[in-house]
């Protein structure tokens, strides 16, 4: 009895969490680069509140518009900032939670940077492991915990698994045979880490992978949703209780649109599968922060693989990438409007339903032209 005290309090912790809600979105602007060249069109627009850090304010054609989010980093924040924001989150999977972190925005508005990161300056994917690897092995005396990691892409629809040793069919996700309602899929690849060396490997093994089946892997990520896939399995030893929480880290495909008069062919199927999946990510989560009772997972092939995540008291960052120059200012419109429109759902049922289920899939596919990322990154 006086055992199953903390398990208690910790179940109602997480019901009193789930009531208000654990989505939140953040805006990450990158600095100006070398890429951006050094005409007017790179000159910065956008700015900040010196008292407010959730305030973006970007000059787009002359005009000043300006976005409330949960916070916003600007330009001279490093990994570490990010970092911090997010490590709780990410502890929280030791606990048994599922935790999801998109990095949204166009190509070269810094999602791989965010999440990759460099060698001198890693991302969020590599300290998230580090970080959970000293914060399990601190429980090490009352629990045995197991970390896995999964890499996988999704392209045009298509689950592949980045750490499989040979070619293999694509992937199909699968409701679990034992009535639970979990998800599985069925042949990915779960890797074992147990050290740092362990991580390394891991990340350049599913890198290589990724980059032997493309000419351009530039090209191939901005169009491709990269998913690193981590399992932290724990079992007490005194009691057996197991838990298992998953933390979800996502690099999404480039957002800018392309219109329909621009692209065909390969190019145009590309960016209708885009279009459609981000769409319907945003659709998920509006639907869950409204608590509105149909939540179309199934309507993409990346929210329903991240089902299980989303739901129930599950927790969700999404971390909206910027490009601070002139020449992006439509892409960025469009961004910020998208995590805007992701983050301003009312909690609770409420009157702007309505206005909600007419958030149509169309948005990202019918605007303009075809748009020039800024780099090919
Ligand atoms: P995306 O993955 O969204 O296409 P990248 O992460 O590749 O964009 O970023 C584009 C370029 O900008 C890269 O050269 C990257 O190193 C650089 N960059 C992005 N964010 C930052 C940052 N916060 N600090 C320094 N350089 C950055
Ligand atoms: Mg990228």
């Amino acid at each position: 009895q006086v055992r199953n005290f903390p398990l208690l309090l910790q179940e109602a912790l997480k019901n009193a969490r789930a009531e208000v809600g654990n989505i939140r979105v953040i805006g990450r602007v990158r600095p100006i680069t070398k890429e951006d060249g050094d005409g007017p069109e790179a000159n910065n627009a956008v700015t900040f509140d010196s008292d407010d850090d959730a305030v973006i304010h970007l000059l787009h054609k002359g005009k000043p518009v300006s976005f409330e989010l949960d916070k916003v980093f600007p330009p001279q924040s490093t990994q570490q900032d990010v970092f911090q924001e997010v490590q709780d989150l990410i502890t929280s999977c030791i606990d048994g939670y599922n935790v999801c972190i998109f990095a949204y925005g166009q190509t070269g508005a810094g999602k791989t940077y965010t999440m990759e990161g460099t060698v001198e300056n890693p991302g969020i994917n590599q300290r998230a492991l580090q970080l959970l690897f000293s914060e399990v092995q601190e429980k090490a005396s009352d629990w045995e915990y197991a970390i896995t990691v999964s890499v996988a892409e999704i392209y045009n629809e298509a689950l592949r698994d980045l750490l499989a040793k040979e070619p293999q069919e694509k992937l199909e996700i699968k409701l679990c045979p034992d009535g639970s309602g979990q998800l599985y899929v069925p042949g990915l690849t779960e890797f074992r880490v147990q050290s740092v060396d362990d991580i390394n490997k891991v990340f350049e093994f599913g890198h290589t992978n990724r980059t032997t089946e493309y000419t351009n892997l530039n090209e191939h990520s901005s169009r491709s949703h990269a998913l690193v896939i981590i399992t932290v399995r724990g079992t007490d030893y005194s009691t057996g209780l197991r838990t298992t929480g998953k933390l979800n880290l996502v690099d999404l495909a480039g957002s800018e649109r392309v219109g329909k008069s621009g692209a065909e062919g390969n190019r145009l199927r590309e960016a209708q599968y885009i279009n459609k999946s981000l769409s319907a990510l945003g659709d998920v989560i509006s639907a869950l922060r409204s608590r509105q009772g149909h939540v179309p997972f199934r309507n993409s092939k990346l929210t329903y693989l991240l089902q299980d995540s989303l739901s129930g008291d599950s927790k969700t960052l999404m971390l909206v990438q910027v490009s601070p120059v002139e020449k992006n200012t439509s892409e960025t419109l469009c961004s910020l409007k998208f995590a805007e429109r992701v983050r301003s759902v009312e909690l609770g049922p409420g009157s702007r339903r309505t206005e909600l289920m007419s958030w149509s899939s169309q948005e990202h596919l019918e605007t303009g032209s075809v748009q020039t990322p800024s780099s090919t990154r």
